[in-house]
């Protein structure tokens, strides 16, 4: 059976994957030359690769390490000491760390917590373990229900003072969604605790050893290819086009250079583009529908994320950082964090710069000279003085809509992978699974995605007179 994917982000690859792996023929086909969508990176005329976003692996990542297992590619994530670093605002070029130490979940991030003194007053512990503990303990249920409050109102309810609030969570706030406490849904940080917090390596981060597009998603299209699905580049999806029922008759394909349009078509269709672009895509006939009106409340959520190639080493840190600056969210050295960047003498700065809200439209000059003010107190050995660090070169990668903004109320929007138009499926992201905007969750909605077809293959095949197509099992089922 022959499945159209539009879009080879990790969601789109992932469903194509899983597809081949029960017996079913994919065609991925992606806008783009470029594979990977928000992890996609490219060479520039040095040869230094330059990505669409700093990309960390957790430990809490069930269906990417399965994913890496079965590619056979795990030697390739280069996990890091089991820490999360911190900058110190209030006293420049400092870190304080929460070290996790050998003991079993929740007990190592108890004593992590409890260990840290630069960051926490034992008032203030005591007073955040008020408000989370509970919170925990009341599992995933109580958790969704907290959709309805930003981080910042959550937190005041359970009496956690601003002083906690901007000391920890802004920092995962950003880091996870690219907005403040006083925007994203606390659910968000609710759900992301709770899943590092559960699992002893759960907070654990690994960096891949390369760049994303070559040392993940190649294997993946190797993977697919070799088992007789297809992925093609420069393939960008015009129009989804309907027969008289409603039902997808085929991808109509804008021909790029000259070329004309091409019809694709397939037994059945997969959207794994992004929300923003599955809405313009809508077929009007579509409309009416109540699942694809909810795609409305959704929105990707604009972030930069800049390159800096400096002149000399400014850290020896191997590990994601924390800047805890007004316009900076994570950071890492890349010159130490991953083996393909590595460089003993110079360090690359890759930083994630969010909110973006109010810097998306401006010019890369201004986003530049703001960043390195910020790096100014981040790094203030190594830019004052007479021999300041010297910035060799630099890259500023946009994406004004990345994945969905979660702002409270958003859970309800997100749909499921199944749609009511039975030949056509979601998958991305966006679509519900348990992992809110992450690669985890991008590469979970596809094999759920593959799932769901295969299920409903097998249903049609039971109810049908006709001889039941034989499938081969899944390999493993999602965990979520
Ligand atoms: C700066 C940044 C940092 C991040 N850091 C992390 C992190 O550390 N850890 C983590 O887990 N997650 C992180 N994420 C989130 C993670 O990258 C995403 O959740 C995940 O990659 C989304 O995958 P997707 O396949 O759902 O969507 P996308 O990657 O958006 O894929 C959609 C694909 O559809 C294609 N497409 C669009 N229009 C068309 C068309 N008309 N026809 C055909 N194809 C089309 C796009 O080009 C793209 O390839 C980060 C994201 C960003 C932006």
């Amino acid at each position: 059976m022959r499945v159209a994917i539009a879009g080879a982000g990790l969601a789109g690859l992932s469903c194509a994957k899983y597809l081949t792996d029960l017996g079913y023929t994919p065609i991925v086909l992606e806008s783009r030359d470029v594979l990977g969508g928000l992890v996609a990176a490219w060479k520039d005329k040095d040869g230094d690769w330059y990505e669409t976003g700093l990309h960390v692996f957790f430990g809490a990542y069930p269906n990417m390490l399965q994913l890496f297992k079965e590619l056979e590619i795990s030697d390739r994530l280069q996990w890091k000491q089991h820490t999360m670093i911190f900058n110190q605002p209030e006293k420049p070029g400092t870190y304080s760390r929460f070290d996790f130490p050998n003991l079993p979940a929740p007990f190592n991030g108890i004593a992590a917590i409890l260990r840290n003194n630069d960051m926490l007053s034992w008032g203030e512990k005591i007073e955040l373990a008020k408000g989370l503990v509970p919170a925990m303990l009341r599992g995933q249920k109580y958790v969704d229900s907290t959709d309805r409050f930003t981080f910042s109102e959550w937190l005041k309810q359970q009496g956690v003072g601003d002083d906690v609030e901007q000391g920890i969570f802004i920092a995962a706030a950003k880091s996870l969604n690219f907005i403040d406490p006083d925007e994203i849904s606390a659910l968000v940080l609710l759900t992301a605790l709770n899943k590092f917090l559960q699992q002893k390596n759960g907070s654990q981060v690994a960096f891949l050893d390369g760049s994303p597009t070559e040392r993940l998603c190649q294997p993946m299209v190797d993977h697919i290819t070799a088992r007789g699905g297809e992925v093609k580049t420069n393939a960008p999806l015009k129009e989804i086009l309907l027969n008289e029922d409603g039902s997808v008759k085929g991808f109509l394909i804008r021909g790029l250079d000259g070329k004309s349009d091409e019809v694709v078509t397939a037994d059945l269709y997969v959207s794994a583009m992004p929300v923003d672009v599955m809405k313009v895509m809508l077929p009007q006939k579509w409309k009416q529908n109540e699942f694809f009106q909810k795609l409305d409340g959704l929105e990707g959520v604009p972030v930069i994320n800049i390159h800096l190639w400096f002149d000399r080493k400014l850290t020896d840190i191997d590990n994601l950082l924390f800047s805890r600056s007004k316009l900076l969210s994570v950071y890492a050295d890349m010159s130490n964090t991953c083996k393909e960047y590595a460089n003993p003498d110079r360090s690359m700065l890759e930083l994630v710069f969010a909110p973006a809200k109010d810097w998306i439209n401006k010019s890369e000059e201004e986003i530049l000279k703001a960043t390195l003010v910020e790096l100014e107190t981040l790094f203030p050995q190594h830019f004052g003085g007479e021999n300041p660090a010297k910035l060799l070169k630099h890259h500023v990668v946009k994406t004004p809509h990345s994945v969905y903004t979660a702002t409270p109320g958003c859970q309800k929007y997100r749909p499921s992978q199944v749609t009511p138009i039975l030949n056509f499926y979601l998958a991305g992201s966006y679509t519900m699974q348990p992992f809110l905007g992450s690669m985890e969750g991008a590469v979970l909605s596809g094999k759920l995605t593959a799932q769901a077809i295969n299920a409903q293959a097998h249903l049609e095949a039971k109810t049908s007179s006709k001889p039941t197509q034989t499938l081969q099992p899944a390999t493993n089922a999602a965990t979520a």
